[in-house]
């Protein structure tokens, strides 16, 4: 597929939207910019567009979009009920950076908000966003246009790095104003709770409509916690590839004395990210930094809205030119709220009550063994996909295939649609399955219920945790063998391997 890009002119012409507008309505795929993040558009109303959203990004299945709408005229059959204290926050804050959780209305479908019997509403401000919503003339659902888990895009770029070839449009409108995404609010609960920490915070709600609002941490249950209400904040998000380190102001030294101290012994490759006036001052000391030292840098003095608006630029460009730790710059303060809890996810040690990725209580971690027949597409495929996003030292995922021989590289499609999602496989050969690996694995996953069958019949002992790739969840289904066709159909096992990858999380934390 051939992905359009419409850069945007102004002032805005309403008529250069008109085709995307269409497009939108009529069940396409629209990313476009908002002034959070750039989003992954789809008419709300379109079931079927609503589940390629979560397709295309790897989405785990329990956590709900967003529906964007130009204003309050337009919630009518969007939600059920207008919570009295709405229309206060919506005059104060909206359009603008702020989600709203109501009460699901008849005409959004249940695959919109995951089945919550609730649903999430914003008003961007951003002005394309608003000709595009306009002009579509529909609800339009916008999760982050990154691939789930990756760091949310905030430039068209970040888009094409992860979506180009598989949606038909991308609307450019340059990078986005605030770089976070939304605070989201839960206007069904009493009282009103943050689901999601964004740059409208509890403070300014405060002061600007005297509403007292309460972080969902504050109040939540020891099941909640395990459970967050806004389902995505369980997730480990926002995560380049590099090691995150995050650097605070201290007592008693510059802050780029502090940076020094934290990154002088650093002999990886090293990457830091901070405002221009901290590197001025710390590249005195040239010779003491590290000599492979990447340096992303925004304009300035240290500001808290400008490093926001940077941040996932700065971690994604940081990551391509492939340094192995990123030190950041922190900030302290009820406004870095939403700015910190972006980065210590990122950093992996996000607040410790929010479970990381293979932290959750009853999760003892352990071995995923792959299984195809030649171990060289599917199963190492998967095996790659899942290291990406889960493996570290609690998780690891391997590979081996039932009729191979050892020593076949991956195959160069494989390598290839890796190479899209930004994973290298390169090096990795073909392994015959054996009893050792059978004995150490937790879960051995096949791609088909054939190859389930041939190795449950093979080694009887290790039934009960052979499983294969359509057992995972109700829509999982078996991973056809793309050996010798073309590159569609290796993108194809690709996505459907990476859709189950969350699923298949939450099963081995259930084992
Ligand atoms: P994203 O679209 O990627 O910015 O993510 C949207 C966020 O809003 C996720 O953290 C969701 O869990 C949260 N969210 C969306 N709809 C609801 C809802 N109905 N109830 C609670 N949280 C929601
Ligand atoms: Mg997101």
């Amino acid at each position: 597929m051939e992905t359009r890009v419409l850069l945007v002119e102004h002032p805005i012409e309403q008529s250069l939207f008109a085709e995307a507008g269409t497009a939108l309505a009529n069940g396409r795929i629209v990313a476009f910019p908002t002034e959070t993040v750039y989003g992954l558009g789809a008419s709300a109303y379109l079931p079927a567009s609503v589940r390629e959203i979560f397709r295309l990004k790897g989405r785990p299945s329990d956590n709900p979009l967003i529906v964007h709408l130009l204003s309050a005229d337009d919630l009518e059959g969007v939600v059920s009920s207008v919570p009295p204290a709405f229309r206060v926050l919506y005059d104060a804050f909206s359009p603008g950076p702020l989600t709203y959780v109501m009460p699901r209305g008849e005409r959004i479908p249940p695959e919109v908000s995951a089945g919550l019997p609730t649903v999430a509403v914003r008003f961007p401000s951003q002005p394309a966003a608003r000709a595009l919503i306009a002009a579509a003339g529909v609800p339009v659902v916008a999760p982050s246009a990154n691939v789930s888990g990756r760091p949310s895009p905030t430039r068209a770029r970040h888009v094409l790095d992860d979506f180009a070839g598989r949606i038909p449009w991308v609307i450019d409108d340059g990078p986005c104003e605030v770089g976070l995404e939304s605070t989201v609010i839960d206007l069904t609960s009493d009282p009103i709770r943050i689901l999601r920490p964004g740059v409208v915070t509890a403070e300014a709600i405060l002061m600007k409509t005297g509403i007292e609002v309460v972080s969902w941490k504050d109040t939540a249950t020891e099941e909640e916690m395990e459970r967050p209400p806004a389902p995505g904040m369980k997730y480990r998000h926002y995560a380049p590839k590099a090691e995150v380190h995050i650097v605070l102001p201290e007592k008693d030294r510059s802050f780029a004395g502090s940076f020094l101290e934290a990154i002088r012994d650093s002999e990886a490759r090293t990457g830091v990210f901070f405002s221009e006036s901290t590197w001025n001052e710390l590249r005195k000391y040239a010779e003491t930094l590290p000599p492979a030292l990447d340096v992303y840098t925004y304009e300035g003095e240290r500001d808290l809205t400008r490093a926001a608006r940077f941040l996932f630029d700065a971690m994604r460009t940081l990551d391509e030119r492939g340094v192995e730790h990123i030190y950041a710059e922190g900030f302290e303060g009820d406004e870095a709220a939403a700015y910190m809890d972006r980065l210590t996810h990122a950093a992996g040690a996000a607040d410790d009550r929010i479970p990381e990725a293979g932290t959750e209580p009853g999760a003892s971690g352990g071995l995923i063994l792959f299984i195809c027949e030649g171990n060289t597409c599917r199963s190492p495929m998967a095996e790659a996909l899942f290291n990406d996003r889960f493996g570290g030292t609690i998780w690891r995922a391997a590979s081996a295939g039932l009729s191979t021989v050892p020593g076949w590289p991956v195959s160069d499609q494989t390598l290839q649609a890796l190479r899209e999602f930004g994973i290298e496989a390169e090096g990795k050969v073909s392994k015959p399955v054996d009893l050792s690996m059978l004995k150490e694995a937790k879960l051995v996953v096949t791609m088909t219920t054939g190859q389930r069958e041939r190795l449950r019949e093979a080694a009887p002992a290790f039934s009960e945790k052979i499983i294969s790739m359509a057992d995972i969840s109700a829509h999982a289904r078996d991973i056809a063998d793309p050996f010798g066709e073309g590159m569609a159909s290796y993108r194809r096992v690709r996505d459907q391997i990476n859709e189950s990858l969350e699923d298949l999380f939450s099963l081995l934390q259930q084992r």
